[in-house]
């Protein structure tokens, strides 16, 4: 009798796009990914940014006091600076490698501005959807610095900074400072060298999106005939399966997103993201009335 063995099936590359160049706050120039006319499609994630310019003028004018209500913002910082401040008085430094996940529950009013006249700013902010019953939480806040993030080597010059869930490789578990989210994120930053791969098991149940921000990756499908090519600030989403297979002929980074979909009607406008119209109206009447927040 033939042994079988167990292979774990890859998750093929579904779909991928381009990011978008949009500006945002006072004329942040972004490249926007995942979707924001069909919200449901990237469940439980919302909206992927990322600000990379040596350019002052293009991020000076940062993101002055504006709301949200019904979501998460994971704000992750690769270069520069950038201060936090919010209505409850919370005030906090975003620098190089560190990390601020920020449930905005039923709202939170704060500003996102540059620490710095000049230089390279590279960063990225994530949305993911907060579940209905969670909507109406009180805002609350996580900050990382650098040294509070993982970092699982895979090779000399590969590895994977681990912000939010656990890696399982080579016999290794490390886990995240990120925990008891309802979606349960897995967010990686994956640095893979040239001519090297990757073989990462992910939970079958999640929903993946690999976005690509230095140099390519190809991803392996069980048929190596549908292997699928991200170049730098393109986004995929992957298909069923068990793990991502990954490789590149050069130095690339990424950031490898997974989180449990919510299944549930979404609704938005602007920064409010919420089940029902109803919802929204309330969200924009609470803003003006200045009852949005405690
Ligand atoms: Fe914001």
């Amino acid at each position: 009798m033939n042994t079988v063995l167990q292979l774990k099936q890859n998750r093929p590359l579904l779909h991928s796009q381009s990011s978008e160049a949009v500006t945002d706050g006072d004329g942040v120039r972004i490249n926007r990914s995942v979707a924001r006319k069909a919200l449901h499609t990237f469940d439980p994630f919302l909206l992927l940014d990322e600000i990379a310019s040596d350019d002052t003028a293009d991020y000076i004018g940062g993101f002055p006091e504006h709301p949200h209500r019904g979501f998460e913002t994971v704000t992750y910082m690769l270069e520069g600076r950038m201060r936090h401040r919010d209505h409850l008085g919370n005030e906090g430094l975003l620098e190089s490698g560190s990390v601020q996940w920020m449930t905005a529950g039923r709202g939170v009013l704060h500003s996102e501005m540059p620490e710095q006249h000049e230089g390279r700013m590279h960063g990225f902010q994530l949305w993911i959807n907060l579940p209905a019953a969670e909507k109406m939480s009180p805002p609350n806040y996580r900050e990382y610095d650098a040294q509070q993030i993982p970092v699982l080597n895979i090779s000399d010059h590969s590895s994977i900074k681990v912000i939010a869930g656990t890696v399982a490789l080579n016999g290794q578990n490390i886990q995240g400072p990120v925990a008891e989210v309802s979606t349960q994120p897995d967010y990686f930053d994956i640095n893979l060298a040239a001519n090297e791969s990757l073989n990462l098991p992910l939970a079958s149940h999640k929903q993946v999106l690999v976005y690509v921000y230095q140099g390519a990756i190809t991803i392996h499908s069980d048929q190596d005939s549908d292997a699928g090519t991200l170049l730098s600030q393109q986004l995929g989403m992957l298909g069923a399966g068990e793990q991502i297979s990954m490789s590149t002929t050069e130095n690339s980074r990424l950031l490898l997103l997974a989180g449990n979909p919510l299944n549930e009607p979404v609704v938005n406008w602007g920064p409010f993201v919420m089940n029902t119209r109803e919802e929204i109206e309330q969200a924009i009447s609470d803003y003006r009335n200045g009852t949005l927040v405690d």
